[in-house]
């Protein structure tokens, strides 16, 4: 049987778990100090986690039933999806530093 242990594959909902903790924590904060970019690069995070979340989920649940070759594709789409989200993170953890907001 296919699973994402046995395929070397970081288990989607884990992974989403470390972003959405990372996600709670900026968010937590997002209110002390107004800055219109830092909003800009939250609402961007905040769609790119939404995406990675909604992929992530297609595949746990489909993981078992895709073919070989719609499997493949639906990981390199989950792999896509996380990356986007972790240089939306990046980004904002960049500003935030830089910024100091
Ligand atoms: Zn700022």
């Amino acid at each position: 049987m296919r699973d994402a242990a046995s395929d070397g594959l970081e288990h989607p909902r884990f992974a989403l778990s470390l972003i959405t903790l990372y996600t709670s924590i900026v968010i937590s904060t997002a209110h002390l100090r107004f800055c219109t970019e830092r909003g800009r690069l939250l609402d961007l995070l905040t769609t790119a986690v939404s995406d990675y979340a909604k992929v992530a989920d297609e595949l746990a649940g489909q993981m078992s039933i895709l073919s070989p070759l719609a499997y493949r594709r639906k990981r390199l789409e989950v792999e896509g999806a996380r990356i986007d989200a972790q240089n939306a993170r990046d980004a904002l953890f960049t500003h935030r530093k830089e910024h100091g907001c």
